[in-house]
């Protein structure tokens, strides 16, 4: 490993920038990208300014006219990525899952992808065993005491679904939300028979689910996810959700507000007997009704005991946020996004690497597959690494930068 750093002696840089400035979104399948390739010997900080991608020494001070897009820095002789100063207000730096080894990210909790404009955070990640899904959304986590009044109060209580008086045999009477006076009170079962019909839960393969928090139709609060009855230990979840067989993954819709027609929740999906799909077709497990979205649009399947994201060639990619800075290794080429620019580097030990860059071509070319075997081959041109040669990727790939919090 040492000594393959030791033999790094520039990256080379492949950017690529769609015309069209739209949601921070990249057209894989344009042709009429704006392309150019760099050598760096050096840190540098990646700049655009419109559809111009300039490549600057750190030193010099970025002015407004400036996007900075990310940086590339130097310890030990490798070359690091990672966001463009100051972090606070540059662009997030997304990994390209198509130009990963092999095609696909090993997925690990908290792990955040983008689908389009659309993000969902991998919440859980159950391979095997008998744990079950975590049904907690941040500001949904909420626990309703049972019988708050006491048994004897209540006895004069009316549910305000069903009309009846006063807690059932094993159906306590509760106040899920903010609703006072006649209508405060409801039966336990009353609320999850009229839940169930909501989330419509039933009818799933291998317990795979989406689980939306509800809001009562009257006040608005979102009801409990998880009602405490003093008599038992545990609080029991509000919903009854059908056991989910494992593997399975918890992913959660990362909602804008600005998205009022989208839906906060929890995909809840068993791998057992199938690859996970999500597109915009109705075939999909995750069904996202959105221009951005491709109709097939990403895959998750289960193999080797990991949990495996792949694109399906997409028109606006499938991406994984880089949580840490990022060593560029020889022979493992990595494309980044930010917003409508992707770049393709790749650490080069070898001298050829140092001469001009070849001139490539511009304009319309043969669509999104050439598109493709082009940023490939330029990213592995000069490292002599051929992408059946690749390893898979591994976490360590992404480890911290060395000495960098001193900074
Ligand atoms: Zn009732
Ligand atoms: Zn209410």
């Amino acid at each position: 490993m040492h000594q393959a750093r030791a033999q790094v002696q520039s990256v080379r840089v492949v950017s690529s920038t769609w015309a069209r400035d739209s949601h921070d979104l990249f057209d894989f399948e344009a042709t009429d990208l704006h392309r150019k390739i760099f050598t760096a010997l050096k840190p540098a900080v990646c700049v655009r300014t419109g559809t111009d991608v300039q490549m600057v020494s750190e030193h010099v001070p970025v002015n407004n006219m400036y996007d900075p897009l990310l940086r590339l820095a130097q310890k030990d002789g490798a070359f690091w990525v990672d966001r463009a100063p100051p972090s606070s207000g540059s662009k997030k730096l997304w990994l390209v899952v198509r130009d990963m080894p092999s095609g696909a990210h090993h997925l690990q909790e908290g792990d955040v992808i983008k689908l389009g404009r659309f993000k969902f955070r991998v919440r859980q990640l159950v391979g095997s065993g008998e744990a079950q899904p975590e049904l907690k959304l941040d500001d949904s986590s909420s626990v309703c005491r049972v019988n708050p009044g006491g048994e004897t109060e209540l006895a004069q209580t009316l549910c305000r679904i069903c009309l009846l008086e006063g807690p059932g045999e094993g159906d306590p009477l509760i106040s899920p939300c903010l609703c006072k006076g006649s209508i405060e009170y409801v039966h336990l079962g009353c609320l999850r028979h009229w839940i169930r019909g909501r989330l419509n839960l039933s009818d799933s393969t291998g317990g795979s689910y989406f689980f939306r928090p509800l809001p009562c139709e009257l006040c608005k609060a979102v009801y409990p996810t998880y009602v405490q009855n003093d008599a038992e230990p545990q609080p029991m979840p509000l919903v009854e959700v059908p056991w989910t067989k494992p593997p399975f993954i918890v992913l959660e819709n990362m909602v804008r507000d600005s998205q009022q027609h989208a839906c906060r929740g929890l995909h809840v999906i068993s791998l057992a007997e199938k690859v996970l799909k999500l597109g915009r077709g109705h075939e999909s497990d995750v069904r996202i009704a959105d221009v951005s979205i491709s109709r097939c649009h990403a895959m998750i399947r289960f193999q080797h005991g990991h949990f495996q994201l792949e694109d399906n060639n997409s028109k606006f990619g499938t991406l994984v946020a880089m949580k840490k800075p990022r060593l560029l290794e020889p022979g493992q080429g990595v494309s980044i996004q930010m917003g409508r620019t992707v770049l393709s580097l790749s650490a080069q030990t070898d001298v050829e690497s140092l001469e001009a860059p070849t001139p490539i071509r511009h304009g319309p070319s043969g669509g999104a597959a050439d598109e493709r075997q082009l940023r490939l081959a330029l990213l592995n041109r000069f490292s002599g690494a051929r992408p059946d040669g690749w390893t898979t990727e591994h976490p360590g790939d992404a480890a911290q930068l060395p000495g960098e919090a001193d900074e």
